[in-house]
């Protein structure tokens, strides 16, 4: 519960005993959704009688809907998301008392629109960013990161959010996990690989893949693919390369499966995509690549020893989301980010006798 010296903080004020009903709104995308619950935690840290929503797309509720700070998760359907429906359903959002829009979307406004609670909401720092993409010459200075930011919404409530996000894989995706990973690692260091992502110019090329998988299988490591099917199926050497290999897998099972397996791994190595936020929530050490984006926008992986590749090309960034093409056509960011590079900074570099020794969260390979 907040204390009364806060209730009269910023410009919201707390009723006595504390807000009944809060929802908070993102909607997407999956490393967002990761990067708003610092706030949901904090909520429920100052409410602990409060019901707390989660309104959010179906396709990212698994990652919050066994969180035990969240009371309900209302799930937007793919064919539910047009302006009538979202009139409609801010209907559900009348009883509240609170409401925190993370996404400052038209949508969420909409959701928003005309509610009696009070409504906190984000800044997006949309200005900062596109001068970052498009003007540099103007010398943007730094941005804050997004945990920032969302923890930056709660200020008129006189309450900050500090904690890195944490997700909870729920139990039959823990128990899964255990069996479908049995003893099949063995010795060998189990290294999470997430080849997808849905923008081009995010993506890693399929050969440095193929070669990393090589450099780490000479190492020992025993390799656990990540992805969506179809990204799968557009990886076809690799898929082929890992379908050959007894010591690598491919998983495409829900968010809360991945989530289980990832705390597994001693280590995950991503592009700048939903599965490096979720991989960092559930303490496990990443590498993350970052080619037409960048870590000045605010979103490198959130908590302590992870490491962030980006060969700061004076083309990069060059868009705040990710292109189908790169505008230069040599596409540098990522073609001349060496697979050697990541086989370094997961600790391989000096040898499998070296394992262990790296800094971060443990276990580190
Ligand atoms: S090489 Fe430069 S221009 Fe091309 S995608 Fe990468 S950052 Fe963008």
């Amino acid at each position: 519960m907040a204390s009364s010296s806060q209730a009269d903080v910023g410009s919201v004020r707390i009723p006595p005993g504390g807000f009944r009903r809060i929802a908070v709104l993102r909607l997407s995308s999956l490393g967002d959704v990761i990067l708003a619950l610092p706030v949901v935690h904090e909520l429920a840290r100052a409410f602990p009688g409060a019901r707390l929503e989660f309104w959010t797309k179906e396709e990212y509720a698994d990652v919050v809907r066994f969180d035990p700070a969240i009371t309900h998760v209302r799930r937007l359907e793919a064919d539910a998301r047009r302006i009538e429906d979202l009139v409609s359903m801010s209907a559900e959002l009348e009883d509240c008392d609170l409401i925190v829009d993370l996404h400052g979307s038209l949508r969420t406004r909409l959701l928003a629109f005309r509610q009696r609670a009070p409504v906190l909401r984000a800044a997006s720092f949309r200005v900062g960013r596109a001068r970052w993409v498009r003007a540099r010459w103007t010398r943007p200075g730094p941005l804050p990161r997004a945990l920032e930011r969302y923890s930056l919404a709660l200020q008129p409530s006189g309450l900050a959010s500090t904690e890195a996000p944490r997700v909870t894989a729920g139990p039959a995706a823990e128990v899964w996990a255990e069996e479908w990973l049995g003893g099949w690692a063995g010795d060998g260091t189990l290294v999470a690989l997430c080849p997808g992502v849905r923008h081009a110019t995010k993506r890693w090329p399929e050969e440095h893949w193929t070669q990393l998988h090589r450099s780490l299988r000479e190492r020992g490591a025993c390799l656990l693919y990540l992805s969506l099917e179809s990204e799968r199926r557009s990886l076809p050497a690799l898929a082929a390369c890992v379908e050959a290999d007894p010591q690598a897998r491919w998983c495409t099972e829900p968010l809360s499966r991945m989530a289980a397996v990832l705390a597994r791994c001693a280590g995950a190595v991503t592009h700048d995509s939903g599965l490096m936020h979720l991989a960092a929530a559930r303490g496990t050490r990443v590498v993350a690549l970052f080619g037409s984006t960048s870590p000045v926008l605010g979103f490198a992986p959130a908590g302590e020893g992870h490491v962030v590749l980006c060969r700061d090309e004076p083309c990069q960034p060059c868009t705040l989301h990710g292109r189908e093409r790169c505008p230069k056509g040599h596409f540098d960011c990522m073609r001349k980010l060496a697979p050697e590079r990541v086989v370094d900074a997961l600790g391989f570099a000096r040898g499998p006798d070296a394992r262990g020794a790296g800094a971060g969260v443990a276990p580190t390979l």
